[in-house]
């Protein structure tokens, strides 16, 4: 049956980003099957949808995040070692597999709430996250974390490389879910693990790898100190540079590592928020994006980035390369909205099936309302978008053609009772907190 939105005003984001100021899309089954200008010829037994004037957009693609973290969400936030104080002590008590559904509810409620369509997670038990977000009707890619620090759901990389197996077995040939495997970084993997990761993806063609890399200088030094070159040289050494790789950070790369990771065609997740609260530096966005390394936006775990939507990352993104130029003109607002929908869909491999809104794709599309007054008028609809929006301007949410929320109700998750449930979690971690606080000054 043919669904027609209708009365919208359209952000494209196709290579020509195309507006259209009052224009309709048409629906079947998953998909778009065309978008105009004006009112479409009736078509019969179709069902049309008044947009009443909304934006219609491509749904937000968020390339790296640690979904269960929402129940981390700010603790130890101007706290220099939170990660061994906190969150490692926490996540080694406390994270099970039935907390890990907890927090990525919460997630998924949180993401579908701010217009994000697919996000790409790394973490633990991700059988039980793709679980959350195919029921819920979300996008995702799903990363078995591998790392040699003691994980909630592995004792050793067999054992991790067997959760890996399964989870590809599991996910195979699914319409929206995708697993992945998910090397924590090159300094706690090691060369050999990640060559086995290679082969894995060797094995694996189509399903992506997700990794940390170049992100601290302490990560730099290890490369420097036991292989004499750069980090993201380890990593081509051990052959994982490619276009199945998402590199999460990459803060720090030389000239060389710039031109070595768009010669492999690796796709970049771009963390501003995350790292700039870090007081890590600004990433060489730019210049990634000029040698030709597609960049997307992400938001990192809630403990780093706080939120999990797009809204919040597409500010800072823009002004922490304008900052680093000491100029208005870097990374202009509609280069940010794509590294925020088809380039970060470039990124994660799918920018064939979702991205833009285009004859042809997936029907993932976001409805935002341009009612607030915050928001005109409006000379530039990126800048409105980019500098302005919020989002809870999002009014509904679309993935597969099917919407996950309308008028703010989302209809696949009770949210109340995601809330609860996190609230509840989040009592055991205080007391957990507290005991901590008093071992150590
Ligand atoms: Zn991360």
């Amino acid at each position: 049956m043919r669904r027609t939105l209708l009365n919208a005003r359209i952000l494209t984001m196709d290579t020509t980003c195309r507006e259209i100021e009052r224009g309709w899309i048409a629906l079947e089954d998953d998909q778009i099957v065309a978008l105009g200008e004006g009112e479409p010829e009736p078509v019969a037994d179709e069902v049309r949808q008044d947009m009443g004037g909304d934006l219609l957009m491509p749904g937000m693609v968020n390339t790296h995040a640690h979904l269960p973290m929402t129940l981390f969400r700010g603790l130890g936030e101007d706290v220099d070692d939170r990660l061994f104080r906190y969150i490692l002590p926490l996540e080694r008590a406390l994270v099970t597999a039935e907390v890990v559904e907890v927090g990525a509810r919460l997630a998924v409620a949180e993401s579908i709430r701010g217009g994000v369509t697919t996000v790409a997670d790394m973490y633990y038990f991700e059988d039980r996250i793709g679980a959350i977000l195919d029921a819920a009707g979300m996008r995702g890619v799903v990363g078995q974390t591998l790392a040699d620090f003691a994980a909630p759901d592995h004792d050793s990389m067999d054992e991790g490389f067997a959760r890996l197996d399964a989870l590809a077995d599991l996910y195979a040939g699914h319409p929206r879910i995708t697993a992945s495997a998910a090397p924590h970084a090159p300094y706690s993997t090691g060369l050999e693990v990640m060559s086995r990761v290679a082969q894995w993806a060797a094995d694996h063609p189509g399903l992506p790898v997700q990794m940390h890399l170049a992100e601290t200088h302490a990560e730099l030094d290890w490369a420097a100190n036991t292989h004499g070159c750069t980090t993201v040289e380890v990593t081509d050494r051990a052959g994982l540079l490619g276009p199945a790789l998402v590199a999460a950070h990459v803060m720090y790369p030389t000239e060389g590592d710039i031109a070595l990771l768009a010669e492999r065609g690796v796709g970049v997740a771009h963390n501003a928020r995350s790292n700039g609260k870090a007081g890590r530096g600004i990433a060489p966005v730019t210049a990634l994006r000029a040698a030709g390394v597609p960049v997307g936006l992400a938001s990192d775990g809630p403990m780093s980035g706080n939120t999990l939507d797009l809204f919040a990352q597409m500010g800072p993104a823009s002004m922490f390369q304008k900052i680093a130029g000491g100029s208005r003109k870097p990374l202009p607002c509609i280069d940010v909205l794509r590294m925020a929908t088809i380039e970060a869909a470039r990124v994660l491999g799918m920018d064939d099936r979702i991205g833009s809104l285009e004859p042809g794709k997936q029907a993932d599309i976001v409805r935002v309302s341009l009612d607030d007054p915050r928001l005109h008028p409006i000379y530039d609809l990126a800048s409105a978008l980019v500098f302005a929006a919020l989002p809870s301007d999002v009014r509904g949410t679309m993935v597969a053609g099917r919407w996950l929320m309308e008028d703010r109700e989302i209809s696949t998750l009770d949210t109340g009772k995601a809330l609860a449930d996190a609230l509840q979690v989040a009592e055991g971690f205080k007391a957990h907190i507290i005991e901590i606080d008093k071992t150590k000054t």
